[in-house]
């Protein structure tokens, strides 16, 4: 049997229970499940501190101790078992709050110990929580070489799945193993490349054996992993380029001319040009267009969208712009009729509320096509809405659709596959993008247009709530309108409806009086509610819009001048940045408040401190990357694979990425199929790899 059908179940000192909790808590079930289950932390064991050397700073640290004074403490909730270890340099205090049945027969005073845990600092004092003890005379084998640390989590720790179990468990699978790890790269590639073998690599990562083993080993599980995807991703774009057809733009018409000559409401952005360029080439060549463009909010990607459609009309077919939430759609459809109007072009709105009997001529004009544009949101992807000839497809706010959604729009035609364009305001750091978009053509609009000042974003404490109301109050005096937003997070909704609804209270009490009108608009509302509050605010018939994240995607109103976002630190740094981007889009000073209670975690600092600091989307997306890691930035939760990396580490390991996808291209230019003899482990690896997973990002 293999490594990846090998059940942990039955590993000794395993079992039922045990494995039963790995899988829940890591999704841990096979043999190979284990091995990569990376140690996040190693330990020199070798070193022993004297205790009056011990700081909070330190890592986790091995003292060599005495015990004395083992008792409990406190009652109830507070209660603890603690102990005095001291050696010549000094002493300090041991403490435990769990456990405490079973401690007092496990440690005994007076004798000597090897501890080991992490310093920190109560009343002043340096103590350690929790340390891990061993008897010294039985533990000196311990004492060379590292430990390795596992993530774990309480629930296992409760089932004495602790760092030290897991790396036994992980012992108990090489010896049952007996050293056959079947190789995942060729021989050739290895010595070329002076990559450690699988087996060796893997041992080593567990049970470092030097410090320079230790660092081949990470290498090579970083390299293989980070080649692996890039080998598979570029492969795709090779196929792609080569054997997808897609219908042929060849002319540029009436449409996209008399509009850009005659109705174009302001010039082209530089960057604006060169993606519609880029975007022409793609349509023209006979291939199917499937690319990404990535532009900052407000950098001005629905401009672009909409001629790259008008394009698709020139040439005979039609076009389809999807957005995530109603009120985009809306909003699109609103923008785009508006700007279409002189052209004489049929253009039509199909979204969840559209009436059942309006719906139906829409099916019957969208087939017999006579619309030419459709804006709309999922309603577009249902099966009964079928297309007469589908040049372009525009999904806006990609991140936003799952996989499944976007893999619709590629089969609404019988013979091509429309052209895609996929538009997204969440930049997405370099790095990311390759391993997730690799295989897909990047455009970047990287200019703002022009006149637009930088917004100005400061952070205030909700004690100071009246200050920004005050603030908010002289903007809203000079003509502006404001916007203040409220988490509203799935786990919590009731308390948070709560909040917002005493928030919207609060608002009212405030800015009545000063003859202000207020809006609301949360995701709980119905649908034509909402609409009607946005569109209020829209017309400014409303000065304030109370709302919760529903506005972070797309809404644009340029007299908004100010936002203030309550709670700021339940926010992710994407989507404070995208909540910022609604507004400073007008050609006055904008301000963005990120108002938080007084206490902050060291991570949300950072985040307000990221927020403050710059108003640069792929910076930000830089610092969230480092503060979050891959797996937790929006847009790629649906990435699987990619985000779930076992031992590289986007933030970090960017040569290597670069290294490998340079190999990568190397292997497929002489070999694109992976057909010859050397290449043929590659095959099966990526078949191994990526069968289960579902294949994302063809359907982009
Ligand atoms: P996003 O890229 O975030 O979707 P939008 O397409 O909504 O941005 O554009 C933001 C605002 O900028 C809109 O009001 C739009 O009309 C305006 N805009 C777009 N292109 C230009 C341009 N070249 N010059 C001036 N304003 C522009
Ligand atoms: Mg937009």
């Amino acid at each position: 049997m293999e490594i990846t059908e090998l059940d942990i179940k039955f590993l000794s000192g395993v079992g039922t229970k045990k494995a039963g909790v790995l899988e829940e808590e890591l999704g841990i079930k096979t043999y190979e499940d284990m091995l990569y289950h990376i140690p996040y932390r190693y330990v020199d064991r070798s070193k022993i501190y004297p205790i009056a050397s011990l700081t909070p700073d330190l890592p986790y640290v091995q003292i060599k101790a005495q015990i004395r004074n083992l008792r409990t403490v406190g009652v109830g909730k507070t209660m603890r078992m603690t102990a005095v270890a001291y050696d010549e340099s000094g002493e300090v205090e041991l403490v435990w709050f769990k456990g405490l049945k079973y401690l007092p027969s496990q440690i005994d005073n007076g004798k000597t110990y090897l501890i080991f845990g992490q310093p920190s600092i109560f009343n002043r004092k340096i103590n350690i929580v929790h340390p891990e003890m061993d008897d010294f005379d039985k533990a000196s084998q311990i004492l060379v070489g590292f430990q390795s640390l596992y993530p774990t989590t309480e629930k296992m720790k409760k089932s004495f799945l602790n760092s030290k179990a897991i790396n036994k468990i992980i012992h108990n699978i090489f010896g049952s193993l007996n050293g056959k790890i079947p190789e995942t790269l060729p021989d050739w590639f290895l010595k070329k490349y002076n990559l450690l073998y699988l087996h060796e690599s893997l041992y080593n990562i567990h049970f470092p054996t030097s410090p320079e083993l230790l660092k081949q080993a990470i290498r090579r599980l970083k390299f293989e992993e980070l080649f692996y995807i890039q080998l598979n991703i570029l492969k795709m774009k090779y196929r792609r380029k080569t054997f997808f057809k897609g219908y042929v733009f060849e002319k540029v018409g009436d449409y996209f001319n008399n509009f850009y000559n005659l109705y174009l409401p302001f010039p082209l952005t530089n960057a604006q040009k060169r993606v519609i360029k880029e975007i022409r080439n793609d349509c023209g060549n006979g291939r199917q267009m499937n690319r990404l463009l990535q532009g900052d909010v407000g950098s001005g990607k629905t401009l672009v969208a909409l001629m790259c459609m008008l394009l698709a009309l020139d040439n005979g077919y039609q076009a389809c712009i999807m957005a995530p939430t109603e009120i985009l759609a809306n909003q699109h459809f609103q923008s785009l009729s508006e700007q279409v109007r002189p052209l004489g072009i049929n253009i039509a709105l199909l979204t969840g509320s559209t009436k059942k009997k309006e719906r139906e001529i829409l099916h019957e004009q969208l087939q017999n096509g006579s619309i030419h544009i459709i804006v709309g949101t999922h309603a577009l992807l249902e099966d009964v809405v079928a297309f007469k000839n589908l040049g372009l497809v525009v999904i806006d706010e990609q991140h936003r659709f799952g996989v499944a959604q976007r893999a619709k729009l590629w089969h609404k035609n019988t013979d091509l596959p429309p052209h895609i364009l996929v538009m997204t305001a969440t930049p997405i750091p370099r790095t990311l993008a390759m391993t997730l978009y690799g295989d897909l053509d990047v455009s970047v609009i990287d200019e703002l247009p022009p006149g637009r000042k930088p917004i100005t974003t400061l952070h205030t404490f909700e004690k100071d709530r009246e200050k920004s109301f005050k603030f908010i109050a002289q903007e809203l005096a000079k003509g502006r309108q404001a916007y203040i937003v409220y988490p509203l997070i799935s786990e919590s909704e009731k308390i948070d409806l709560r909040n917002l609804e005493m928030g919207y209270e609060m608002v009212n009490r405030y800015f009545l009086p000063l003859g202000y009108s207020i809006a609301m608009v949360h995701g709980k509302m119905k649908n034509v509610d909402k609409d009607a509050e946005m569109q209020r605010f829209v017309r400014n018939e409303s000065q304030i819009l109370v709302a919760t994240t529903v506005i972070e995607v797309g809404v644009n109103v340029p007299n908004a001048s100010v936002m203030l976002i309550e709670s700021a630190e339940r926010f992710g740094l994407s989507q404070l940045h995208q909540l910022r981007g609604r507004v400073g889009r007008g050609a006055e000073q904008s301000f963005c408040i990120l108002m938080t209670s007084f206490k902050l975690s060291h991570e949300s600092r950072q985040r307000i401190d990221t927020m403050t600091g710059t108003n640069d989307g792929f910076e930000i997306a830089e610092a969230d990357l480092r503060l979050r890691g891959p797996g937790d930035i929006e847009g790629t939760q649906q990435s699987g694979l990619v985000c779930n990396l076992k031992v590289a580490n986007l933030a970090k390991d960017g040569m290597l990425l670069n290294e490998a996808s340079r190999i990568a291209s190397e292997i497929l230019e002489s070999d694109p199929e992976l057909k010859k003899e050397e290449n043929s482990l590659f095959a099966v690896q990526l078949k191994r790899i990526f069968k289960t997973k579902l294949n994302w990002r063809f359907i982009s």
